[in-house]
């Protein structure tokens, strides 16, 4: 391939970006702090810190930063060209169900699901408007994170509600599908006795969730409708009784606006401790409250599992990644020790000594340690989908 691919993926506040070229990633940064006090960090294949600025905060919306980070990816990589640009978009509702290259349709009815992920979509959106704006020659590929998804059985997408309703998209969509995807595509050469097998894979990260994976293919998974539903997360409440809200609506009378508040930004391990949405401050504090929000995060996990783990008949494997799932020993301790029945045991030597493999010889279920990396899996759809390079299945 005689260039390179960028890869956005927008989230709330940030966006990070990664520049590949064939499977190497070149370069990964992120712009932080967008509407609040901005910062670019760049760091080279090697993790190295190579740019590290504050950006002026006036004007700098998503489409802004957008544009900061192309001229960025354009003057790193130094006279080779930028190919494509792939982004990670949340919500591909019941017909984007592949990445796929983006034109003006593409983009307008991406832009009719923005209620149905109205935190996340208008960013992803207005990366790719903004790059379309000042570089209307690159190709633009989106790859989205209920795609994967999409392949479940009828009864693991759908809501007890009048049908209607599901005609008209109400219906359990499922997320975090890129990490999934290149968790189900590691497996082979990870793990390959798991690769055909039942696999429940914790992404648990700020945002976190449960994927049942049977051969490879999405089966279940804890996030629904939207990404709000399923685990405790960092400020997301996870399942919560649909009647509380209606409570709070009569009793306190909160309205749409202010319950989205509540359960998308004030809840979760933010909420329930009082003192921090991030993990490794939860761990340092001395408050009860930290050690009781870590002990639902935990206990949430455990009893998703085994609803997972009916949904596939038996579990085989269970991976963790992202943040918590990859870093943190003693959440992963406490979610096998709740999994025991499961015939799950983990080594302990093994899971703080930061090995790959951290269950027992003994264990029944296997357990691994697998870094996700959704901007990989972005950069390989959109050579794929460009027919940039073999569409074949590849390792990493
Ligand atoms: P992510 O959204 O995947 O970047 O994950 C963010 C979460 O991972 C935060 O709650 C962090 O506190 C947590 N995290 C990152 N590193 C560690 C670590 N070494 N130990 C525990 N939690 C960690």
């Amino acid at each position: 391939m005689n260039g390179c691919i960028a890869v956005i993926n927008a989230g709330s506040s940030s966006i990070k970006f990664a520049i590949y070229e064939d499977e190497t990633a070149l370069f990964r940064g992120r712009v932080e702090g967008i509407g609040a006090s901005p910062r670019l960090r760049v760091a080279d294949a090697a993790g190295a810190a190579i740019i590290d600025e504050s950006l002026p905060a006036e004007g700098l919306d998503h489409g802004a930063a957008t544009r900061r980070l192309l001229e960025t990816a354009v003057a790193l990589i130094d006279g080779r060209s930028v190919l494509a640009v792939g982004h990670r978009v949340v919500h591909g509702g019941v017909n984007y169900a592949a990445p796929v290259r983006v034109d003006r349709q593409v983009l307008a009815d991406l832009a009719e699901l923005t209620p149905l992920a109205p935190l996340h979509q208008p960013h992803n959106l207005a990366s790719i408007a903004a790059i379309a704006e000042a570089a209307p020659h690159i190709p633009q590929v989106a790859c989205f994170d209920t795609a994967f998804h999409r392949g479940q059985p009828d009864v693991a997408q759908s809501f007890a509600l009048p049908r209607k309703f599901a005609d008209a998209g109400v219906r359990r969509y499922g997320f975090h599908g890129l990490s999934y995807e290149y968790i189900a595509s590691r497996l082979p050469e990870v793990a390959p006795a798991l690769a055909a097998g039942r696999v429940i894979v914790a992404h648990l990260g700020n945002g976190a969730s449960l994927c049942a994976i049977q051969s490879g293919r999405s089966m279940a998974s804890t996030m629904g409708f939207t990404a709000v539903d399923g685990l405790v997360m960092g400020t997301r409440c996870g399942t919560i009784d649909p009647g509380v809200l209606i409570y709070l609506m009569d009793v306190y009378g909160m309205d749409a606006r202010a319950l989205e508040t509540l359960i998308y930004r004030q809840s979760g391990l933010l909420g329930v401790s009082g003192v921090s949405s991030d993990m490794r401050t939860l761990h340092a504090s001395a408050e009860p409250a930290a050690a009781e929000a870590v002990a639902l995060f935990v206990y949430r996990i455990v009893r998703e599992a085994g609803s997972l783990a009916a949904a596939l008949g038996g579990v085989d494997g269970v991976v963790f990644t992202a943040g918590i799932g990859e870093n943190d020993p003693t959440v992963r301790s406490a979610v096998a020790a709740g999994c025991g029945w499961l015939g799950l045991e983990l080594d302990e030597a093994r899971n703080r000594g930061g090995e790959a493999r951290i269950s027992s010889d003994a264990s029944r279920v296997a357990a691994w340690v697998i870094p996700t990396d959704e901007e990989r899996m972005v950069a390989r759809h959109t050579e794929a989908v460009l027919g940039l390079v073999d569409a074949g299945p590849k390792a990493s």
